[in-house]
């Protein structure tokens, strides 16, 4: 597939113009934008410029908000609700992002929920910034209804990310940011645009059938990862995410959604901790102990560590993005 370079403020700037043109005003677009370039640049291309086709769907079909101006709200000391006024996630998130920080330091723990939002990203994004804050943080959010709960053919759980992030007195933190399902969708989204076969167990057909055709997937249903033990931990996101916070469980998102290929509406739910409020005044040390520990077994890496490489090297020599999809972003901008 042809490719075209781009450096990082190339992508950012597409971004920027394509949301701005497609009804997003300054403040949105840029924080949208600023998420999509750091999936580009980690080298996470299902959620980078990937997405920004849906992000205008989603604008055009008035589903979401481009003018949304989040507020937000303490109901305990421990626990914030920004209301995201039916926007995308990222603006709520950031404008969220300080309160939680201070929240958690002053209790030590604290948890924000984010409600009527409409969330197309990857989770590492949010959980970077509470890391590099200090803090231990986790966010999950619910969507589409897609995974079939271990035992059945039938879909109720989304894809349902979970992001956990933990810092480290040398290098950049740990984070592991995962799908529920055995792929993140976006996936086997780009595995049927460039025509590749899933691995095996990945989903299946409408039949309830096993297969490794990506469009069979996408017409099927999608399977949990680990059987079981997947279909719990997509159960208790959607708790977290829907049932804890008053937001729609991924079988209500789709019952209102108006299929355009957007984010629906939904919520996320974010824990963070301040671990020098636990006792432990070494645990900066006893971790990194820990760590260390952990990549030196052979074959051993820390999750996170292919996101930083890639940055590394997008930082000094851009990034490479299908020609196709340049040229869809660009048909999207001029339309
Ligand atoms: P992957 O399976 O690619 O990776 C999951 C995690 O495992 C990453 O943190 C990755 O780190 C880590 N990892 C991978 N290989 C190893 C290894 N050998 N050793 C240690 N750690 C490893 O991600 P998914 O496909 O499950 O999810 C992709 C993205 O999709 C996520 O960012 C998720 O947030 C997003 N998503 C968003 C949804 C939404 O509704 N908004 C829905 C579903 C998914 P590394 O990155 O360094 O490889």
């Amino acid at each position: 597939m042809p490719k075209i370079d781009l450096t990082i403020a190339e992508v950012k700037a597409l971004a920027i113009a394509c949301l701005l043109a497609n009804g997003c005003n300054d403040e949105n677009a840029e924080a949208v934008a600023e998420i999509v370039t750091a999936a580009e640049r980690d080298g996470c291309a299902s959620h980078g410029l990937f997405r920004l086709p849906g992000y205008v769907a989603a604008l055009r079909s008035g589903k979401v908000n481009g003018d949304a101006s989040p507020s937000i709200e303490r109901l305990a000391p421990g626990v914030l609700r920004i209301d995201g006024d039916g926007g995308f996630a990222p603006l709520a998130l950031e404008q969220g992002r300080h309160p939680l920080i201070d929240a958690t330091r002053e209790q030590g723990v604290a948890a924000m929920s984010l409600i009527r939002i409409h969330h197309f990203a990857a989770l590492w994004t949010e959980v970077e910034p509470l890391v590099e804050a200090g803090l231990c943080a986790m966010a999950c959010t619910a969507y589409l209804p897609m995974v079939a709960p271990a035992g059945g053919r039938e879909a109720l759980f989304g894809t349902n990310p979970l992001a956990f992030g933990w810092p480290r007195k040398v290098g950049p933190p740990v984070i592991f940011d995962q799908a529920s399902s055995v792929i993140a969708r976006g996936e086997v989204m780009v595995a049927a645009r460039d025509g590749h076969d899933l691995p095996p167990g990945v989903g299946l057909d409408v039949d309830g059938n096993p297969t490794i055709d990506p469009n069979e997937v996408l017409k099927g249903v999608m399977l949990p990862f680990g059987g079981y033990k997947g279909s719990s931990i997509a159960m208790m996101i959607e708790l977290f995410a829907s049932g804890l916070i008053g937001e729609r469980f991924s079988f209500e998102a789709a019952e209102h959604d108006n299929n355009d290929g957007g984010p629906p509406r939904g919520g996320e739910f974010i824990l963070a901790m301040d671990p020098t409020r636990f006792g432990d005044n070494a645990w900066l040390d006893h971790t990194e102990k820990f760590f260390e520990k952990m990549i030196a077994i052979e074959g051993v890496r820390l999750p996170g560590a292919r996101r930083y490489a890639n940055r590394e090297k997008a930082q000094l020599g851009g990034v490479q993005v299908p020609e196709e999809l340049h040229a869809k972003i660009v048909g999207l901008i001029e339309v």
